[in-house]
């Protein structure tokens, strides 16, 4: 057995025993591609794996035409420059790093009408960290409320990147704070469904705050690449 097979058997197994008597389960696992080669993600879907994440846009754009017809699914999940989301808009079903009006607007526009609308989340900078993506928590309904009347879009939940306190105490603490957000979203938007939190470090405490998708890189991969091939 190849050692990404191995890595890939033992997350999953991780995560089945993370959400096991869970009200959310099940939990997703999104495969974080970024600095990663094009072979590596080829090999990880041979096993199965569909969902990868990848930060940058041109990055992703080289992968995504190397890897065209394979039926993989693309979530954005870095920060976004309003003006890569025309690229963006088109390229991904997923933008996980939303959280701001401007850039909602232009998703919308952009994203092709023959397509199906792209899913997205509000990225919520839960531990107000200086120069990070996200929005407030109290900016949360604002813009749940523009992307649900963006015919183009499709509102599926939240993301967040808690701070990495050494205190794995704190860090429970910034889940439990994005699950409440996420339980009051759900009462204005039931078709909200997606809770994306917790990486390698600390999937399993995000899926005990309801955590139902999981970014996953060097878990999965091992150590990123610095140059890409
Ligand atoms: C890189 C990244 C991850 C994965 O991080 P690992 O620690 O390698 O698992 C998850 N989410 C986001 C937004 C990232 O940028």
């Amino acid at each position: 057995m190849s050692d990404l097979q191995t890595r890939f058997d033992d997350l999953r197994a991780r995560i089945a025993a993370a959400a096991l008597g869970q009200a959310t389960t099940p939990v997703r696992l999104l495969a974080v591609s970024k600095a990663q080669p094009v072979a590596a993600i080829a090999a990880l879907a041979d096993l199965g794996q569909r969902a990868f994440g990848e930060n940058y846009v041109q990055e992703a754009l080289a992968k995504i035409a190397a890897l065209a017809g394979r039926d993989l699914e693309w979530h954005c999940i870095g920060h976004l420059q309003s003006n890569k989301a025309r690229d963006a808009a088109n390229a991904f079903a997923w933008v996980q790093s939303v959280d701001r009006e401007r850039l909602i607007s232009a998703l919308h526009t952009h994203r092709d009408p023959a397509l199906p609308p792209l899913n997205v989340l509000i990225q919520v900078n839960i531990d107000a960290e200086a120069g990070k993506g996200g929005c407030t928590p109290a900016q949360v309904d604002t813009l749940a409320t523009a992307i649900a009347q963006a015919p183009r879009l499709r509102l599926r939940g939240l993301m967040a990147i808690p701070k990495p306190h050494p205190d794995p105490a704190q860090r429970i603490a910034s889940f439990a704070r994005m699950a409440a957000l996420y339980q009051h979203l759900r009462e204005r938007f039931p078709e909200v469904d997606t809770l994306s939190m917790g990486m390698s470090d600390d999937f399993e405490l995000a899926i005990a705050q309801q955590a139902n998708l999981v970014r996953v890189g060097t878990a999965l991969f091992g150590a990123r690449h610095k140059h890409l091939p």
